[in-house]
């Protein structure tokens, strides 16, 4: 089995000005200069408007930089939208897509995410693909069902291991405080992997990350995990000290 080297990435959301996040950003790429060789990749997605800024001043330190979401078109009339390849061009590697947020707010369904992911890989960038219940689906038991239907629906063709990374968040654990128990996310992580046979390459190297509140006190136990190949981490990403730490634990 591939070794999947584990990847802790910061989704800052729609938080952040320049000073701050230039701050924080700086404070992460100097920990890990200073701590050389670790067990895990580092990335923080910050708002748009602070992609190229902290691209620009992390380059050349292992922190690489994300977008948060993407336009599936190349370019055209898309008032408030940002191409993949301008990701690129402010200095993106990654892009989150499918993040429950825009699937809720905006109406983003799986089609759409996964011609955003076309779109990113097109231009060069690594999607980090989001799938995840709702407290109602797994309730009634539906968990597994429905986020098997997401990644199967939100992969485009071509996705492989070089080019996609899988979130699986349930939408009752982000920003509430609860978090999965450890049971429930081996479960379905292992589900999500038996989903990508055939659809993204070789299965076994695909990393799938966890998120929905991880924070330092159970990151230990959640990155543990068989099949949790880091974390997607948006409140404790915003302090230095604790996603450090949450980093720490891989
Ligand atoms: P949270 O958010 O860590 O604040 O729960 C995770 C996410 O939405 O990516």
């Amino acid at each position: 089995m591939p070794a999947r080297r584990k990847l802790i990435a910061g989704n800052w959301k729609m938080n952040g000005l320049h000073a701050a996040g230039l701050e924080l950003a700086t404070d992460l790429a100097r920990r890990l200069a200073s701590a050389g060789t670790v067990g895990f990749d580092m990335l923080v997605c910050p708002p748009a408007t602070l992609v190229h800024p902290v691209a620009g001043t992390v380059a050349g330190t292992p922190l690489a930089v994300g977008g948060q979401d993407c336009h599936p078109k190349e370019s055209g009339a898309h008032t408030g939208d940002i191409s993949a390849a301008m990701l690129v061009d402010a200095g993106a590697r990654f892009v989150i897509v499918g993040h429950s947020e825009r699937r809720q707010n905006h109406g983003e369904d799986d089609a759409l995410v996964a011609a955003k992911a076309a779109a990113a890989h097109a231009a060069g960038l690594v999607a980090i693909v989001c799938v995840g219940e709702t407290l109602e689906q797994r309730e009634a038991g539906q968990a597994l069902d429905v986020v098997a239907s997401q990644v199967a629906g939100s992969l485009p063709a071509g996705a492989d291991a070089a080019n996609t990374v899988i979130a699986y968040e349930p939408v009752w654990a982000i920003g509430t405080g609860k978090t999965a128990t450890a049971a429930d996310v081996a479960e379905v992580h292992a589900h999500i992997r038996g989903t990508l046979a055939g659809r993204a390459g070789d299965p076994d190297a695909v990393r799938i990350l966890y998120g929905g509140s991880v924070k330092p006190s159970n990151a230990a136990e959640l990155m543990a995990v068989e099949d949790v190949d880091g974390a997607l981490v948006g409140g404790a990403s915003l302090v230095a000290d604790d996603f450090w730490a949450i980093a720490e634990t891989c």
